[in-house]
Parts: structure tokens; sequence; C-alpha cells
């Protein structure tokens, strides 16, 4: 196993310091070790996250190689050629485990983003007090973008949040956290092979949650009532003013009837499950409330703003893989797991071989499974 930095790096160096997991701790399980402390309903931060895969290393005796950077893999003969920063590999199989979120995605107009407003990627946030006084425009309102909204606006500052395609849901849903339901109804376990539109799915935004003590849902409501302004995508950068697309109202009830749809699906199961008698009542929530005028423009250069948060996403880097299996977007085909290449496999990307493979809990059946793929196709070679 080849690491570039030290183990967990991604939750050492590329996380904000105030991130908590929006998995409950019970959640977080790893082949042979779960959360045994005493908060399993909580959420972990990212130093916990950081120990508890440190901790999941040794337990597990990984044989992690760490400092290595892998600057080129290429297909030679039956195998691959792995060229890293210690030296030269041959390989017969490669499992690309190098992470879903490896560099935020920004969208090219912030170049034309005056000199005069700071821009911030989560890579580069910390905390607030690292921005210049004034407001903020915070881009993108899934996990990332409406946890650092709610941060900047908790600081005193005015913040301007532009909102995309989102995925809204409570914290809780009729006692209980709406990631249980996700794993109790079952589904988190629809298959890769299941799922209608499973581009789509790969490419769907995190849930608008966060993990507080206090089990916070963290909505546009929620935010709005905190004094955020709400306006649409931003689409462009003209003569120095952000545009931002009109249709708010829309998207605003696409997600309410999405997050319903899920809900109904919850109940559904609750009732055929004999759940129903155990969890509260069924609940439904108050819509997304539109705002009365949301603004089409913003003047970049008036000084409303002194920074910009790009939370538009993250993607994955596959700069260093020298064989033609990543697509025009950047993202790698693959088949559950096998990609398109011969003794090649990946694991940890989105909706892989189920749901729930977006998260840590899905690993350890996807590693199953695509490690049970490898040992087959070795041991067919080894034979013939
Ligand atoms: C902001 C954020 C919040 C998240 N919150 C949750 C959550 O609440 N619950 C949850 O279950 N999941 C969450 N996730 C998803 C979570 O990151 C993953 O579940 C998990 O960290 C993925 O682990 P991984 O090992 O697949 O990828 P990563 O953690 O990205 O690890 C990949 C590793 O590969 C190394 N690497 C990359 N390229 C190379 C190379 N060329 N050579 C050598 N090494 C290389 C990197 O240094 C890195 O250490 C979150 C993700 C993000 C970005």
């Amino acid at each position: 196993m080849l690491e570039r930095g030290e183990v967990a790096n991604s939750w050492r160096r590329e996380r904000w310091d105030s991130l908590r997991l929006l998995t409950p701790n019970w959640q977080s399980r790893l082949p042979g070790l779960r959360y045994e402390g005493p908060d399993p309903d909580g959420y972990m931060t990212a130093g916990e996250v950081t120990e508890f895969i440190e901790r999941f290393a040794k337990v597990s005796g990984a044989p992690v190689r760490v400092g290595v950077n892998v600057t080129s893999v290429r297909r030679v003969g039956d195998g691959y050629h792995v060229t890293t920063s210690r030296g030269e590999i041959h390989a017969r199989a490669v499992v690309i485990a190098s992470g879903a979120c490896n560099q935020p995605a920004v969208p090219p107009f912030s170049d034309a983003v005056p000199a005069s407003v700071e821009q911030l990627t989560p890579f580069g946030y910390h905390g607030p007090g690292q921005l210049p006084d004034g407001g903020v425009l915070v881009v993108g309102a899934s996990a990332t973008g409406v946890q650092l909204a709610a941060e900047l606006r908790q600081s005193g500052r005015p913040v301007i949040l532009s909102v995309g395609e989102h995925v809204r849901l409570p914290r809780m849903y009729r006692g209980r956290d709406v990631l249980w339901w996700m794993d109790a109804s079952g589904v988190w376990d629809q298959r890769y092979d299941e799922v209608e539109d499973l581009t789509r799915a790969r490419r769907l935004p995190s849930p608008q949650l966060v993990g507080t003590p206090e089990r916070t849902t963290l909505d546009l409501n929620a935010l709005a009532s905190m004094g955020v302004e709400l306006v649409g995508r931003w689409a462009a950068v003209r003569a120095g003013r952000a545009l931002f697309s009109g249709g708010l109202r829309n998207m605003f009830s696409l997600a309410d009837l999405k997050m319903e749809r899920l809900l109904d699906t919850f109940d559904e199961w609750a009732k055929t499950d004999g759940y129903d008698a155990e969890a509260g009542p069924p609940e439904r929530f108050a819509p997304t409330r539109v705002p009365e005028s949301a603004r089409l423009q913003l003047d970049l250069r008036s000084g409303e703003i002194r920074a910009v948060v790009w939370a538009t996403g993250f993607r994955p880097d596959y700069g260093w893989l020298d064989v033609p299996v990543v697509d025009a977007k950047g993202h790698l085909n693959h088949e559950g797991g096998v990609v398109d290449s011969p003794g090649l496999y990946a694991l940890g990307l989105p909706v892989l071989r189920r749901r729930r493979s977006t998260f840590m809990c899905g690993i350890e059946d996807d590693a199953r499974e695509v490690i049970g793929h490898l040992a087959r196709s070795l041991a067919e070679r080894i034979r013939s």
C-alpha cells in the first residue's frame, strides 16, 4: 500500500477545523474495527477520524509504505509498471484507492473574480478568523457549503449563499438519526446495477447535514433564519458582477419533493417491517421558504463581500494514471470497481457497488467483492 503522505492523510491535511463527520459514530466501521466509545450517536471530529484510521492501520497490520508518491502507472506486459517517488514497482494488479475528493472543483469563471475579493476552497479554509473582515459569498449548498455558511454567519459576518442542486434532509426523523433510516430501511444497500441513473447517482451532491452534539438540522430554512441570504446558482461573472440564476423556487420544490419521497420510503419500510410501533409518528417538514426577491447580481467590486468560499464539490485526481480509463470529465470508467483494463481495480468511489459506498461504512462489502474478483482473476492467470 503506497501513501504519498501519512496514514489518514486527507483527514489530517484537507479538512477545516470545525468539521465533524456527518455519519454517527456507530456507523464508522471498518473491517474488524468499530466505534466502541461512550457516544455511539455522536459525530467524530476530523482528529478523531484520523485516530480511528490510524488504529485501523495498526489493528489490520496493513503493509503501508508512507511518503511514497505514485507518479505514473502504465500497462506493461500482463501487469503495470508503477513509478513512485521512491523507485519503480512491477505489479500484476493495481487497486486505485486514491480517493474521490483529491481536489476542490472550482468553476473556471473564478478567474474573472476581481483580485480585491479573496477566494478560498475547503482545502485552504480552516475557520472564519482567517478571512478578511466583511461579507462572504459561499458557493454551493451541500454539506460543505451549508456548514461553512452557518459557521461564518455565527462569527458575525454577512453571508450570502449561492444555491444550486442540493439534497435536503432533516438530521432527525421519527426520533432517529436520518442516516439510521438510510441504513435500516435498506436504501443504502441498493446496488449500483439496480440504480436507475447510475451516472447521476454517482455525481449527486452530499446531503445538507452537519454532525453537532445538538443534532441540529441545517437546511436552507435554518440558514435563512440565521440571517444567511439565499441566491441562485452562480452562473457567470460579467464586468465584475456575479450573475445568479433565477429558478430558486423550482430548485427548492424539487429538493423538498425528493426529501418527501425518501421519507415515504422510510415510512413504508417501517410499516412493513413492524417498526411503526417503536418509532415516533411520521413527520413532514415545512417547504423551503423562497426569498421574496432573490437578487440576480452582485457587484464584486463594491466591497459588499470581501471573500468567496467555493464549496462547489471535489473531484478525484488521476493525473498519475497513464492508462486510458478516465473519461472527459475526469472520472474513472469502471463497473463496480472493476476498471476496463485487466488487473486494474478501484475502491472508495461514490456508489461504487452500492449507495453506502460513498461513506466509510461502505468499504467493507465493496472491498470483499472487488478483492474477490481480483483474487479470482489472478488465480486464473496463474493457472493458464
Ligand atoms: C469534506 C468531507 C467530509 C466527509 N464526511 C464523511 C462522513 O461524515 N462520513 C463518511 O463516511 N465519509 C465522509 N467523507 C468521505 C470520506 O472521505 C471517505 O469516506 C474516506 O475518507 C475515503 O477514504 P479513501 O481512503 O477512499 O480516500 P482518501 O481519504 O481521499 O484517501 C486517499 C489517499 O490516497 C493518497 N493518494 C492519492 N493520490 C496518491 C498518489 N498518486 N500516490 C500516493 N498516494 C496517493 C492520499 O494522500 C490519501 O491519503 C467525507 C469526505 C469529505 C471530502
